[in-house]
């Protein structure tokens, strides 16, 4: 078998095409457009240049994405003050505050002061505690972009076994109640399931395998089984290329469908990002459900 690709870069396309005609149409309709805040605590090149490519999305969109930048020794209270205030301006729509944060930065603790109705990244405890009860206001854009992806495969997760490589807070977690919100039996697995020698045995039951876990090409595909659905999320920079965390070829072998790294999850995670800003956007002018 030779897996058919999930291309991220065309999905991504698609979706970006449907936000721009409803941005449009809404600005056409009531002058109003979005507003984002992005908030960076120190400098971090990686994380400058992530955050340019968002705002060059942002803005073919027709989203006003706007910085603020506070210096390295910002301190928690004066970001929770900054924070404060644009959860007060009536005319932000969506807040982020970007990662890395110097070490004495609790990023959970900030993000919980960004207001519940303009978290863009879905990570205010409030947002994620809605989702464990099963409510899906604003949901994490990564496990988004992961959903997303599989839908594009056209499998029907109910029934299946998903297997999801990596536990964060930022990926593998959300992702689990995403998952059992369509009905996919789900396991976990992390670094204690490695250590044990059982990480093939899992994945091997894999019918949707999604890989978080930061480990370029841990993720043999001998293990893949055959006709299975591969999300790899991964990126690791290796000899100065992009790799993901799933051996692609010989997973490619084995699978009925795979997403490439760079190209799959990356792209649509990016348009994820946007469509939470555009949905808090329409509730705060009455548009929204
Ligand atoms: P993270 O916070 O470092 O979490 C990594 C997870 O993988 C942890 O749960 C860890 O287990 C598990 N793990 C590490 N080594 C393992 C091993 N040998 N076997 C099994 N599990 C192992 O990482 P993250 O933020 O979730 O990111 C994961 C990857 O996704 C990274 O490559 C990151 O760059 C990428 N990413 C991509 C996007 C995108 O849009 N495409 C977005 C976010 C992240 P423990 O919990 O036991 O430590």
């Amino acid at each position: 078998m030779t897996a058919g690709i999930l291309d991220g870069k065309a999905l991504a396309v698609s979706l970006q095409t449907a936000l721009k005609r409803e941005i449009d149409d809404i600005r056409q309709q009531s002058g109003a457009i979005p507003v984002f805040a992005n908030i960076v605590v120190g400098h971090d090149a990686g994380a400058a240049s992530y955050a340019k490519s968002q705002q060059r999305t942002a803005e073919a969109l027709g989203i006003d994405f706007r910085f603020l930048h506070l210096a390295a020794t910002a301190t928690q209270q004066e970001l929770t003050e900054q924070i404060a205030l644009l959860n007060n301006d009536r005319s932000v729509h969506g807040i982020m505050l970007h990662k890395p944060l110097p070490e004495h930065i609790d990023f959970q603790a900030a993000v919980n002061a960004i207001s519940v109705h303009k978290d863009l990244e879905g990570m205010n405890v409030t947002n994620l505690g809605e989702m464990f009860l099963g409510n899906f206001h604003t949901v994490p854009c990564t496990p988004a972009a992961v959903m997303a992806l599989l839908a594009s495969s056209g499998i029907d997760p109910a029934g299946k076994d998903a297997v999801i490589v990596g536990r964060s807070e930022i990926v593998g977690k959300p992702l689990i109640h995403l998952l059992l919100q369509k009905n996919c039996t789900v396991s976990v697995c992390h670094s204690a399931t490695s250590k044990a020698g059982r990480l093939a045995e899992h994945i091997s039951r894999a019918d949707i395998l999604v890989a978080a876990l930061g480990r370029p090409g841990l993720i043999r595909g001998e293990w893949v089984q055959p006709g299975a659905v591969v999300i790899d999320v991964g990126i690791n920079s290796v000899a100065g290329k992009i790799t993901g965390d799933v051996e692609f070829a010989s997973a490619a072998e084995r699978a009925a469908f795979i997403t490439p790294v760079p190209g799959g999850v990356g792209p649509v995670t990016a348009v994820c990002l946007m469509k939470n800003g555009v949905e808090l956007f329409k509730r705060q002018i009455g548009l929204g459900v």
